[in-house]
């Protein structure tokens, strides 16, 4: 994620602010251009710096928080993330406006990303090879359970999952060492972006060289996982014991991942964080995050900085009581299957020899 500075007075603000606390001048995030935009006068509209005019996505209320804008010329009342809403929880139950709002501020996140990297986010409402999303509550019946998931361009995200309680009691009932909101909007979302991407194109059988034959029943994949278990030696195959139950799985933590990857590493980027260790080995564990990473198209290049930052990063995690906040190792075959999907986003798949008639 990006720094962003206000405005007016030059501050550094934030991707949630909606205030700069220096000089007081309300804020709004510019999706189209991936900025901050101000509020200078009483007109009700943001100026960005290029003197773009924003006005407030319709969430933008005490309650719903967004802090997003919508081009003075777009029609639609909702930012670019909040119109991808198709279903949202009943705010009828005052637990439910809490939840909601959690799970849009991590959405944002993810859409960020995604229109960082170019990818398309159309609503599906537009376009039915858009996305959407349905926030669902569980009902009172073990039937009316609600399954997160991805089916034909609808992600649906069970609301508990922005419980923190309700969320750790699942991460543990799973045996997964990480479970987070926007792990889950990036998980779900390479479902999305395999079907739009992948599926009717040349990658397919490249990706399948990778990932494996998705044609494998994925019902009976998943049911072999959760009675038997990941195969003994998933960890030098795969990022997560999950991604071993089948190829769509695999793919879609593959894609996660990157986005885990790409975001941190801006993060740093924008810190102009720079790690030389005193241990002599500042070849392998050294850091010089001196590259946009959205903007790279050389995998290597955001490889190399990756593993040494995530060894840092969790270092500073434990020495602050938590646990890993990478916590994951990535075996050459991982590595390879994160550049496949570096390699789809930036249209750079060379398709095999035999495959190009
Ligand atoms: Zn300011
Ligand atoms: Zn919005
Ligand atoms: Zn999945």
């Amino acid at each position: 994620m990006k720094l962003f500075s206000c405005g007016v007075c030059g501050s550094t603000v934030h991707f949630e602010s909606i205030r700069c606390e220096n000089c007081g001048t309300a804020l709004g995030f510019a999706p189209d251009i991936c900025d901050i935009a101000v509020f200078r006068a009483d007109s009700g509209l943001a100026e960005d710096r290029l003197g773009g005019r924003w006005r407030r996505c319709v969430h933008n209320t005490p309650d719903e928080g967004c802090n997003w804008l919508v081009a003075e010329a777009d029609g639609d009342p909702w930012c670019q993330s909040c119109r991808l809403n198709r279903v949202i929880p009943n705010l009828a139950d005052p637990r439910h406006r809490d939840l909601w709002k959690r799970l849009e501020g991590e959405k944002r996140r993810f859409v960020y990303s995604a229109l960082r990297l170019g990818l398309p986010i159309t609503p599906k409402s537009r376009d039915r090879d858009g996305l959407a999303f349905d926030f669902l509550a569980d009902g009172p019946g073990f039937s009316e359970r609600v399954l997160t998931g991805h089916a034909d361009g609808v992600i649906t995200i069970n609301i508990a999952e922005a419980d923190p309680v309700e969320r750790e009691r699942m991460r543990q009932e799973m045996d997964e060492p990480y479970r987070t909101i926007l792990g889950h909007f990036r998980h779900e979302s390479g479902h999305y972006y395999w079907d739009r991407l992948v599926r009717d194109t040349a990658l397919l059988e490249p990706c399948r060289a990778l990932f494996g034959d998705e044609r494998w029943d994925y019902g009976a994949a998943l049911q072999a996982h959760y009675e038997n278990g990941p195969p003994p030696d998933w960890g030098a195959r795969f990022v997560s014991a999950y991604a071993a139950c089948h190829p769509w799985e695999d793919w879609a933590e593959s894609w996660s991942h990157y986005f885990h990857m790409v975001d941190t590493l801006e993060t740093a980027f924008a810190y102009g964080m720079r790690l030389t260790p005193r241990t002599g080995l500042t070849g392998v564990l050294s850091v010089d995050a001196g590259i946009d990473p959205y903007e790279t198209t050389d995998f290597d290049t955001l490889l190399a900085q990756w593993l040494p930052l995530t060894l840092a990063l969790n270092s500073l995690s434990r020495s602050m009581g938590h646990a890993h906040a990478y916590p994951f190792t990535l075996p050459s075959p991982v590595i390879d299957k994160l550049r496949f999907v570096h390699q789809v986003i930036h249209g750079q798949v060379v398709r095999p020899a035999a495959a190009v008639a």
